[in-house]
Parts: C-alpha cells; structure tokens; sequence
C-alpha cells in the first residue's frame, strides 16, 4: 500500500483530505500531521518512504513553507497547497522542484489533486522520454516528468532516442525538440510513428518561436500536441497528463470492444480479427499454430449450487488462469458461455499438446473460493493444429469435434484431432 502525507494546521481540512484520500485514491493510506515538527518526525520516522506529500506553507511552527524543502530533501513528491493567493510565493514555490502548485479556496482544485494524485500513481508503470541537446533543458524536464512518476529516459539527439525507443518499444510518450544535432525532432517523430501511431504513442513537440520548422508542421506529422519554449512547469505537466489521459482512454475503448465484459478475455469478434491477420502474416512461413476449445464440465451443476454469481467467478478464475499460462502473443479468447478458445502461436505439435495435458491437469488441482467455499472443476479440451489447407472456421470445427469426443470419452481430458 503507498502512503501520501498531508501536512495542514486546519485539522477538519487535514482530516477530510485523508479521508477522501483513502477513499478516491485506491491502496493508499494517508498519514497526517498538522505542525512542522509532527510532519518531520513521520518523515523521518516512516519505515516505508512516502510516496507523495499534500503540504500547507503557512505551519504554527514554520510559516514560510519550510516544510517543502525538507519533503523535497527527503526525495518525496509534493503538491503544494495553499490559501495564499499570492503571486510572488506562488513564483517562488513553483521554481522548486514541485509536482503541483494547489489553492485550496476552490473546492474544485482541491479535487483535482484526487485526480492527480491518481495520475501520478497510475504513471509510475509508464515510460516516457524527454529528447533535447540543451542540457540544462533536458535534465529540467527530466526533473518534472520524474516528479510526475514516470520512469523517465533523456536523450541527447533523435539518433539516441531511437535507440531508447528500440529498446523499450512500450514507450508511452515523448517529449522531442526540433533543432537537434545527428536527427532532428521531425525525422525522429517520422520513424517513431512507422512503428506506433498516436493512440498508443504520445508525442509532444517542443517548439522554439523563431525555429524554421512551426507547431503545425508537427502535428501535421503525427505529434499528439506541442509545448511553446519558453515553457511553465504547469503547462508541461497539464499537457503531459492531457496526452496521457487520452491514450488510456483509448486503450479503454479497445478493451471494450474487444474484450469480454464479464472475464476481460478476448471476444470473438477480436479472436478473428487477429487471426485472420496473423494467419496472413504466416501463410508464406513454415510458422505453424495449436487452436484448443475449452469447455468446464458440469458447469451447469455449478451454477445450480452456488448461483449465478459463484458460476461467474470460476469464469473469471478460468479466463485469468488460462491467460497467465499462455505468452502474451497467443490468444484466450471466450467463445460463448463457458467455452473457450486458445490459440499458441508458433509452436509445435509435441509442446502444444503438452501444454495442454499440463493445463487439464492443473485446473483439476485448483480450487476456486466462492464465497468462503473452495470450489474444484474440471474441464474438457479439443486441440487442432493449423494446417495451410483449412480456414480458420474449418480449424474451430475440427477442434470441436475433438472436444465432442472428450466429453463423450468421459470429460476432464484432453482429445486431439487426428488431422
Ligand atoms: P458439459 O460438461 O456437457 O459441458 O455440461 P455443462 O453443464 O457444462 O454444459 P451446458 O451447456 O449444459 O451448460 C452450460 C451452462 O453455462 C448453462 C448456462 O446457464 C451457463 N452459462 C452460460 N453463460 C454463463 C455466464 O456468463 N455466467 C454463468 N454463471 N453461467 C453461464
Ligand atoms: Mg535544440
Ligand atoms: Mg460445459
Ligand atoms: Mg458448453
């Protein structure tokens, strides 16, 4: 569980912070401490690091935001937040090394830390670059996008970043300049769009005035958006979450049309999708696949004794389990009630069936706990193996055909097709 610290002299603000935290951020606890001297002693006498601190300038015991220098001494991320309006503070605050400047005599920017605060715990899987030849440029951007969590690589040149990119082709975003020595900016977002377009790729341009090359130019080629040099922390930050926060939304959309609601495995209308690809992709290659139809046995029995809900979750146990076993290029894909379908990719008959003989066996040994009670089902299996000659519709058949005879043959068993 990760911890934020909310340091605030108003001990109903304090409190209610840490409750909505607790609430709206999910595993996080929140500690809280209303003078400098209690926030240091959590500091300093917290086993586990905090993770985030909410902090108030103006303390009975330092009044002058003291507490942010020792949070930000401590490696730990703070949002300020505070009811001066002030602009000469909020420049001073705003030049240190700060995730968020927040005033909390707005209901609504109180509420927009939850947001952030989610962001930034959801970023931390995230990898993002920054690519920019002016050093102190880069390494103060690589300062933010730290802050912001991200696991945060920082190139020199687009000949550099490429490398990067190569290396870690689950990139989410990029943030380029354009005049850079070896590759600029637009031939590094050209050759980064040949391999990720912009729903799974940000790119966000920096743009100098007097550059030849303008912001439109850039999102012409592909960039998600673009930042003005000279920048603000904040528009850096708003602009990097914005980018963010669309490309999971479209990951979303993805799922959902492609997933099953109930298990999150593959729908059908994903399975040929991908296989109608992938069987085009390995027509002229001696590359060969294993397609299995999975089906519970009795399944009917489960839903009669534990309900309709306890029949869900072993199709949730089920979907998972069979996921975790395949690699990530195969398919789990549910057909229709509690049949499944499997594909593994290039692979060859002898491992195939003893991937599944394997799978048969450790289901039978599982147990699914469904409301306190475990729970032990088994299933039956029909494997086909892909031959050039039938379609993808005529593997299924075949398949099924040989799950047919695994129920016929007494269920819990494996049956392979003699095709
Ligand atoms: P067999 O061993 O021959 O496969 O027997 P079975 O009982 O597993 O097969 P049958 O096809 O007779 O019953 C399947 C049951 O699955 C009937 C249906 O109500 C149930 N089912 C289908 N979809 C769902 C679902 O989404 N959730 C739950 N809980 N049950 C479902
Ligand atoms: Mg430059
Ligand atoms: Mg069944
Ligand atoms: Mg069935």
């Amino acid at each position: 569980m990760d911890k934020i610290l909310i340091v605030d002299d108003n001990k109903a603000l304090s409190k209610l912070l840490a409750k909505k935290m607790e609430k709206e951020v999910l595993d996080m606890q929140a500690d809280v401490a209303y003078t400098y001297a209690e926030a240091r002693s959590l500091i300093d006498g917290s086993k586990d690091k905090y993770f985030l601190a909410v902090l108030d300038l103006n303390l009975p015991d330092a009044p002058n935001g003291e507490i942010v220098d020792y949070a930000i001494s401590k490696g730990i991320g703070v949002i300020v937040l505070t009811g001066s309006i002030d602009k000469a503070t909020k420049e001073q605050f705003t030049q240190k090394d700060i995730i968020d400047y927040v005033y909390k005599g707005n209901v609504n920017e109180v509420n927009y830390i939850f947001s952030m605060i989610n962001r930034l715990s959801k970023n931390r899987q995230y990898k993002v670059m920054v690519v920019e030849d002016s050093t102190p440029v880069r390494n103060s951007i690589k300062k933010i996008l730290q802050n912001l969590q991200f696991q945060v690589f920082a190139a020199a040149h687009g000949e550099e970043a490429m490398n990067y990119f190569y290396d870690n082709p689950d990139m989410k975003l990029i943030l380029t300049d354009y005049n850079m020595p070896v590759k600029n900016g637009l031939e590094l977002l050209h050759e980064v769009r040949e391999h990720a377009d912009k729903n799974r790729l940000g790119v966000i341009a920096m743009t100098s005035p007097n550059a030849d090359v303008g912001t439109a130019m850039f999102l012409k080629h592909g960039a998600n958006d673009f930042i003005a040099k000279p920048f603000e922390r904040e528009e850096i930050v708003c602009r990097v979450n914005n980018t963010i926060d669309a490309i999971e939304n479209i990951e979303k959309i993805g799922n959902f049309a492609n997933c099953d609601f109930l298990t999150g495995a593959y729908n059908r209308r994903y399975f040929f999708d991908n296989m109608q690809e992938y069987c085009e992709k390995i027509q002229d290659s001696d590359e060969n696949f294993a397609l299995a139809m999975l089906d519970i046995d009795h399944f009917k029995s489960v839903n009669d004794t534990y309900g309709h809900d306890g029949g869900d979750c072993v199709l949730k146990f089920l979907s998972s389990k069979l996921t975790q076993s395949v690699k990530n290029y195969d398919i789990v894909s549910r057909f229709g009630g509690e049949e499944f379908c499997i594909v593994l990719k290039d692979v060859i008959k002898e491992d195939a069936v003893r991937f599944f003989v394997n799978l048969r066996a450790a289901i039978a040994e599982s147990v699914v706990s469904i409301k306190g009670e475990n729970v032990k089902i088994t299933v039956s299996i029909g494997v086909a193996f892909y031959d050039r000659e039938y379609s993808i519709k005529e593997i299924i058949d075949i398949a099924d055909e040989a799950l047919y005879q695994a129920k016929e043959n007494g269920r819990n068993r494996v049956e392979i097709a003699n095709v």
